[in-house]
């Protein structure tokens, strides 16, 4: 048996970190500490359905999800090996409701991140979606299933973003909003002490949800890497801080 994967939630952020190279070093660090899985499951913020859809499954072309970014973004290749093995066992574990969707591939929640978590792009990659209309408890309950995985090498990847309200985004540096500092901190609170009844109770007890999150898309991903999370694991955030003024980038591990 694989040692036990950590279970990782990733602040995406903007795409342009995908170049920065002072936004993507702390990722790149964090790549070489974690062990070497043996696939990637991304949930991303930026694909949601409900039931589960299964990605790709061999190498498909990047989806690039945004407009008006720098030219050298849509440039970008991370041609890793699909995953089919691990979707097979995926359709397992969810039971007759989860779906293929085979020419779906890997969007920028997924590719920014891993282009610097495991640069050298030989891992194989496979996303689902993000159950969103399930709500926490569904999202959490996809972790809480796919926790089996662990123990046969795979990373379970959330990706999204502890705050995230582009109405409301400032110059890149500005300090953090005071909105966004409350909502990031109670995060790291509730987190760090591995209360996830507080966290899926977040639209009671997290201060000023509407502000951070006007939709929660980049929210629930945390929810499902906490769903995967075991009694004992560490929690650590190996990437914290914020940019353009209320984008989290609190990045959690748990194991
Ligand atoms: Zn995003």
């Amino acid at each position: 048996m694989a040692t036990r994967m950590p279970v990782a939630f990733v602040g995406h952020g903007a795409p342009t970190a995908a170049v920065d190279p002072n936004k993507s070093a702390p990722w790149a660090a964090w790549g070489r500490a974690l062990p070497r899985p043996t696939a990637v499951l991304v949930v991303s913020a930026h694909w949601e359905g409900a039931p589960v859809r299964i990605g790709a499954t061999r190498t498909l072309p990047l989806i690039y999800d945004f407009s008006g970014f720098p030219q050298a973004l849509y440039a970008l290749q991370y041609p890793a090996p699909g995953a089919p093995a691990l979707a097979d066992r995926v359709a397992t574990l969810l039971g007759p409701g989860a779906h293929r969707d085979p020419e779906r591939g890997l969007d920028h929640g997924a590719w920014v991140p891993l282009l610097h978590l495991l640069p050298d792009a030989d891992v194989p990659v496979l996303q689902v979606t993000l159950p969103l209309s399930l709500g926490a408890d569904g999202v959490f309950d996809l972790g809480r299933r796919l926790a089996p995985l662990r123990d046969e090498g795979v990373l379970l990847l959330g990706s999204g973003n502890v705050t995230h309200n582009l109405r409301a985004i400032a110059p890149d540096g500005s300090a953090p909003q005071p909105f966004a500092r409350d909502f990031d901190q109670w995060t790291a609170e509730v987190t760090a002490r591995r209360d996830w009844d507080a966290l899926r109770a977040y639209r009671e007890k997290a201060p000023a949800l509407r502000q951070n999150h006007p939709r929660e898309e980049h929210w629930l991903p945390l929810l499902f890497a906490a769903g995967a999370a075991a009694d004992d694991d560490r929690v650590t955030f190996p990437v914290a801080g914020f940019e353009y003024g209320n984008l989290s980038r609190r990045s959690v591990q748990l194991g």
